[in-house]
């Protein structure tokens, strides 16, 4: 996600902020703005008083989701879960991770740590507001702790309504692991995405109906949400069933160890691969691309060798593997290729290229 702003870190994890989070934050200033208690502060006089506590609701609201993500993230992270990031967007946010845990067990209290922390959120603003700002005469004229209200009330309908079992809500994680012991996986995903537009498809009728703005605007976010899901996984689709051997490039060019960085240049512009296996006799030593090459001074290239700047760290597959699998691999280590490698010797290279033709084709 190239279109996301980094604002910092919580438990080692970077938090981002999506392009559409910044368009929808004053959206949701307006709603809170328009709508009386315990929607909004429609009736908060002056109008800059009601539009900086809307302002401010609207952030707390957004600080809620985050807590809300990091109750997953933690609970993921203990079952073994490596967490890339939390990006904030429109209504929620999403945490990207390497996989689910495996076990449904795990999967389901993973889903369930965000609800509750916002049920958890929910109760103590209510509670707070009931017991010490609502019998105090003075607190409850300040409208500033009408936020307490709002936020409450936000966060309890939060905890609910993502126990609904439809993506992109958490309860729609339970319901894919449900439809997942009958069928593939994608197909699980994609039936829990089609609850979840059905659902969204409701909740816009219904709030036209009734008149309140928060509904369609909730229903487009699972609206989107849903689709991303699906289309994230229609990729997968496209490659399920595709073995790695199918694609992969056999007749493997190779470069040796001592060859120096200016003659693999020259090598490249030959070949025009951009990146190559390196052998020493029969043995795999690394990998270099045009990547490594950009890395060493002009100066410094006739006298630098490709085992100087290979890597050593080979990533490979079976050519058994799934090419869905190799596309998760590559995407996840943001590489160029994967080794293509049978009992120890390789037998050809994948490259995101030759992924991404693929994905093309099979989508005319
Ligand atoms: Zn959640």
């Amino acid at each position: 996600m190239k279109s996301s702003l980094g604002i910092g870190s919580v438990m080692g994890i970077p938090i981002k902020l999506h392009i559409t989070f910044l368009l929808v934050l004053p959206v949701f200033v307006y709603v809170f703005a328009i709508y009386p208690e315990p929607f909004g502060f429609a009736r908060v006089e002056p109008p800059l008083t009601r539009y900086a506590i809307s302002a401010l609701a609207a952030i707390l609201l957004f600080v809620s989701i985050l807590l809300h993500e990091l109750a997953h993230s933690y609970l993921a992270r203990r079952y073994g879960v490596k967490i890339e990031s939390i990006t904030l967007f429109l209504f929620g946010g999403v945490s990207a991770m390497d996989e689910m845990p495996r076990k449904p067990g795990q999967e389901a209290k993973m889903a369930f740590a965000g609800p509750l922390t916002s049920l958890i959120i929910g109760s103590i603003c209510l509670f707070i507001y009931g017991y010490l700002i609502s019998p105090n005469p003075v607190l409850s004229k300040n409208s500033v702790f009408g936020i307490l209200w709002t936020l409450g009330y936000m966060n309890l309908v939060l905890g609910i309504f993502n126990m609904l079992p439809a993506f992109p809500m958490d309860g729609g994680r339970v319901l894919r692991s449900f439809y997942a012991t009958r069928m593939s996986y994608v197909k699980a995903t994609q039936s829990a995405a089609s609850v979840g537009k059905f659902f969204a498809i409701l909740m816009a009728i219904f709030g036209i109906l009734v008149g309140n703005l928060w509904f369609p605007l909730i229903a487009l976010f699972i609206y989107v949400g849903a689709s991303e899901e699906e289309r994230s996984t229609q990729a997968e689709v496209a490659l399920e069933n595709i073995r790695v051997e199918d694609i992969m490039t056999k007749d493997v060019v190779s470069v040796s160890p001592s060859m120096s960085v200016e003659d693999l240049v020259q090598f490249i512009f030959q070949k025009k691969h951009m990146g190559y296996p390196v052998m020493e006799g029969d043995s795999l030593k690394g990998v270099v691309t045009l990547t490594d090459i950009e890395r060493v001074p002009y100066t410094e290239r006739s006298a630098a060798r490709v085992s100087d700047i290979m890597t050593r760290n080979i990533v490979s597959v079976p050519s058994t593997a799934r090419a869905s699998d190799a596309l998760k691999l590559i995407s996840s280590k943001n590489i160029g290729r994967v080794m293509v490698i049978d009992n120890g010797s390789l037998v050809g290279i994948l490259s995101r290229t030759d992924l991404v033709r693929i994905l093309r084709l099979r989508s005319e």
